[in-house]
């Protein structure tokens, strides 16, 4: 919560934005992202336009800007039937713009960009795709198919040097900072967290409370940074106990972190 004094001189407080989560497809979340104050409101990474209609009429907003994080089509498919129906904005990675379909607003690092009143911050954050991005604003990262709960994305379009940079990336936000990522995979993540460090007592009761909201069906975002250094194995390529399970005291971060993500390709 910010305050700001209005021109009638009145002590105003700045609304915390509402995120909502739109499930889509099988596992895939967009969301709904409002600021109240300018009456704006964006969908991050629209997979399909009815479950984001569905969210929008219930809540009587009206989208103006639509968020990709990366140009796949389960990220990307409501682009343009969201954009004939509102007359919505197209914001997403300006260095492949040729893969995002209906684009109006490229931006990378060096962008400036501005949603309401609020400064978005954004993160090239590339491996998954050569330049998936990354938003960022109000305490939240919207992260895509990099960063998962307890997980990372496959390495389609880079190398393990380029996903472990840009992890390292996403770390140096602050721990409170909410993650927001693009699917629902954290408890096969956990699962798999759990053959790398069996013992870290964190990644055990997470897993707990994961396996009971997944019992019922209900969804594990957001996480955090905080909690993701302490149970993501892919942040955690300097855990001892990681190391010694893989055979890889020896080696440096970048090899941990690569055979941790080849051993997850055939989990
Ligand atoms: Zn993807
Ligand atoms: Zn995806």
């Amino acid at each position: 919560m910010v305050s700001s004094v209005s021109s009638k001189g009145r002590l105003n407080a700045v609304s915390a934005l509402e995120i909502e989560l739109v499930p889509c497809l099988r596992d895939n979340y967009a969301y709904l992202v409002r600021d109240r104050d300018s009456d704006l409101c964006a969908i991050v990474d629209p997979s399909e336009p009815g479950p984001v209609k569905t969210a929008l009429a219930r809540h009587g907003w009206k989208l103006t800007h639509i968020l990709n994080t990366h140009h796949h089509f389960d990220h990307t498919g409501g682009n343009i039937p969201l954009k004939e129906e509102y007359g919505a904005r197209i914001v997403g990675p300006g260095k492949d713009r040729d893969r995002i379909p209906g684009i109006d607003v490229g931006v990378d690092e060096t962008t400036n960009w501005e949603f309401g009143a609020r400064s978005v911050r954004v993160l090239e954050i590339p491996a998954h795709t050569r330049a998936h991005i990354a938003f960022v604003v109000d305490g939240a990262a919207f992260t895509g198919d990099t960063m998962f709960a307890m997980g990372c994305g496959r390495l389609f379009e880079g190398t393990p040097q380029m996903m472990w940079t840009s992890l390292s990336k996403l770390m140096l936000l602050p721990d409170e900072t909410k993650i927001y990522c693009g699917h629902e995979y954290t408890q096969n993540n956990g699962r798999f967290a759990l053959t790398l460090e069996p013992k870290n007592a964190d990644l055990v009761a997470r897993m707990k409370d994961v396996d009971g909201r997944r019992a019922g069906n209900a969804p594990t975002i957001p996480s955090t940074i905080g909690l993701e250094k302490k149970t993501n194995p892919f942040l955690r390529p300097d855990s001892p106990e990681i190391r010694r399970t893989l055979g890889l005291e020896k080696e440096n971060d970048v090899a941990v972190f690569g055979e941790m993500r080849k051993r997850k390709d055939s989990f």
